[in-house]
């Protein structure tokens, strides 16, 4: 048993570029362990390099230089043990149009040596809920029947280490659900370490233990969920005036910016002022409200907090 299921040791990967295109630095010396049986989530924009520390650790991108351990498994020295012990399911809903269901995980089981009287195909297919498809036409499933398959390879080999790379990126509400409840029990019932990308605050709140968030290859922050969200209580109350203010408001730790549309943008950390105090600076300056609706710090504003001088 290791203390941690995956440790990354100065981690880098450049892309060359294509076309006169200049070299893409997506990786700049990545260090990083992610406890056994966590949940735990990998957040940044678009481009930070998330897929790309993911498809490295997956062995489907080879790194320019840098250690991977999985499950105590150097991937270069042990890449049988390393591969065995992650299973990954991709960004890309790439699958073989030719296979069902059932035949797709047949055949990742046995791309993974799995012998035929281990293999768990049908109890698989009732957990991500195709048991009805697992013999229908690939061509046939929906968009989020493929992914409730692509679930289902990655788990075929029975990983200790569970990758999901925006598992709910662009799904509905019921699949999403569907997700994290298997994820949660994976986690629960089998100790599954659990990873997974996503650009969802909300997501990764309520689902990880721990959370790394990555920017332009490097790793800004490290922390528990809970006082990373400290850090993350940007907030911004936005009021429609009914008439244009004469004078604006002013309150110790509100900042306000007037936007091209008319409306009052007024920024404040939660931890330090409350709404009432802003709303309360909105009457002293003697303004109507006509509408108010607040806005939730996202991603990009966390990162300009936590980059903020460096
Ligand atoms: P994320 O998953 O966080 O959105 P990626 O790992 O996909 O980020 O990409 C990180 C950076 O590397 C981006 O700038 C992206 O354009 C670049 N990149 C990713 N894959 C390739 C590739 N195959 N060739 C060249 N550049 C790439
Ligand atoms: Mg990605």
């Amino acid at each position: 048993m290791t203390q941690n299921a995956i440790e990354i040791r100065d981690l880098k990967k450049t892309y060359r570029g294509s076309k006169g295109e200049p070299e893409k630095h997506a990786l700049k010396g990545i260090n990083l362990d992610i406890p056994a049986g966590s949940i735990f989530g990998l957040l940044g924009p678009n481009g930070a390099g998330k897929s790309t520390m993911i498809n490295i650790m997956a062995g489907l991108v080879t790194k320019t230089s840098g250690t991977v351990r999985i499950w105590g498994f150097d991937q270069d020295e042990n890449p049988r043990q390393s591969r065995a012990a992650i299973g990954v399911m991709p960004q890309e809903l790439n699958l073989d149009p030719f296979f069902s269901p059932h035949g797709a995980l047949e055949v990742q089981a046995g791309l993974y040596g799995v012998p035929k009287s281990q293999r768990r195909s049908d109890e698989i297919l009732a957990m991500v809920g195709l048991s009805d498809k697992a013999n229908a036409y690939a061509r046939t499933l929906s968009g989020g029947m493929r992914r409730r398959l692509l679930l289902g390879k990655a788990l075929v080999h029975s990983p200790r280490v569970l990758v999901l790379d925006e598992p709910t990126a662009g799904v509905d509400i019921e699949l999403r659900q569907m997700l994290w409840t298997n994820i949660r029990k994976l986690n629960k019932e089998q100790g599954m370490t659990i990873i997974l990308t996503t650009h969802y605050l909300e997501e990764a709140e309520e689902m990880c233990d721990e959370i790394a968030i990555i920017n332009h290859g490097e790793l800004v922050a490290r922390d528990s969920t809970a006082n990373l969200l400290g850090k993350m209580d940007a907030k911004c109350m936005v009021i429609d005036p009914v008439t244009p203010p004469a004078q604006l408001p002013a309150a110790d730790g509100v900042e306000v910016t007037q936007r091209p549309d008319g409306t009052l943008a007024l920024a404040y950390h939660a931890s330090q002022t409350t709404a009432e105090d802003v709303l309360r600076a909105v009457r002293d300056a003697g303004i109507a409200i006509r509408d108010v609706k607040t806005e939730q710090a996202d991603l990009e504003d966390v990162f300009l907090t936590l980059t903020r001088g460096h």
